[in-house]
């Protein structure tokens, strides 16, 4: 049951689920899965996708916001948009859980699994995690960063995040004052590709896209961290429109940090990824 619906920015909302268990077995960094057949409200609109592109609609992924420690299991979810000439189909879930989902609905949810989360004796490996995120790519790396403060207490931080402007940045006052209260441990640095006031909005908030100059100054050591990137990826349809045209597909933002991270030297052992492509 949907204990709380929180807006996040103008397309971002957070679900708070009730699930009755007291107990939630499951990692940071795992999703859990919402498959759109349930709802009747979507119901004519999900066959008319199913038949226009002559396939069953998959269950959508969903990484918990929430770490495996707090009370309350969380979902934060980012509503895809239709761009007339440059979107094949209108988005099927995401705007229903975003604009449409209130306190007190129940959904179904499936979980919890995942290979993007921390691997057991992270200790005794490594001394830092460097999360690269964008957009609602920051949503496992929330979850990992607060598992990780509350847990691993020799670990430190930098929790680097992408977006278009202030105005889209998941979790950034729950960022901050986790940097506060972990000033020794965490540094966060906001990168906005599309904010004419990035400067003057504070230290650690830039102007432009994650580059490799970022990189080599959050990575001095490029072997000594874990990375954990996540974010827009190459997707499936892009392929196959490459494909159909003979050409390869544009890097997006997950192909374009692990090519940079290649190039400075960071082992591909020290780097876990996830795609929300
Ligand atoms: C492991 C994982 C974790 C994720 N976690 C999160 C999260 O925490 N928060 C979050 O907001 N999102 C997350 N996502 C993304 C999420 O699963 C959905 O992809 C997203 O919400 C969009 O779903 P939708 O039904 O709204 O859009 P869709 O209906 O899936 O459409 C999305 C885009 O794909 C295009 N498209 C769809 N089908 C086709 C087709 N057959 N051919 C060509 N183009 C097509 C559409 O035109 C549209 O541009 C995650 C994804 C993965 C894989």
């Amino acid at each position: 049951m949907v204990a709380e619906a929180i807006t996040e920015t103008q397309d971002t909302t957070t679900l708070v689920l009730f699930t009755g268990n007291d107990r939630l077995d499951y990692k940071a960094g795992h999703f859990l899965t919402i498959d759109p057949h349930q709802f009747e409200a979507l119901e004519r609109f999900t066959a008319f996708l199913e038949d226009l592109k002559g396939r069953k609609e998959p269950a959508r992924a969903y990484s918990m916001t929430s770490a495996p420690e707090e009370k309350y299991l969380a979902i934060t979810v980012k509503e895809e948009r239709y761009v007339r000439g440059a979107t094949k189909y209108p988005p099927l879930l995401s705007p229903l859980l975003v604009k449409r989902t209130l306190r007190g609905m129940r959904l179904v949810i499936t979980g919890f699994t995942g290979p993007y989360t921390l691997p057991d004796s992270v200790e005794s490996q490594v001394d830092r995690l460097v999360h690269i995120v964008a957009g609602s790519g920051a949503v496992p790396n929330f979850s990992i960063l607060k598992h990780a403060l509350a847990n691993y207490p020799t670990l430190q931080h930098t929790f680097v995040c992408s977006n278009k402007t202030w105005d889209d940045v998941i979790f950034g006052r729950n960022l901050s004052e986790l940097a506060a209260r972990h000033a020794d441990r965490l540094t966060v640095i906001h990168t906005l590709t599309r904010d004419p006031d990035a400067a003057s909005r504070g230290p650690n908030i830039r102007s432009g896209r994650v580059d490799e100059a970022l990189l080599r100054q959050t990575l001095p050591d490029p072997s000594a961290a874990l990375v954990y990137v996540c974010g827009p990826g190459i997707t499936q349809a892009d392929r196959a429109l490459a494909r159909e045209n003979g050409v390869d597909p544009q890097p997006r933002f997950l192909e374009t940090v692990l090519a940079m991270l290649r190039n400075i030297g960071v082992p591909d052992n020290r780097v876990k990824r996830e795609s929300y492509g």
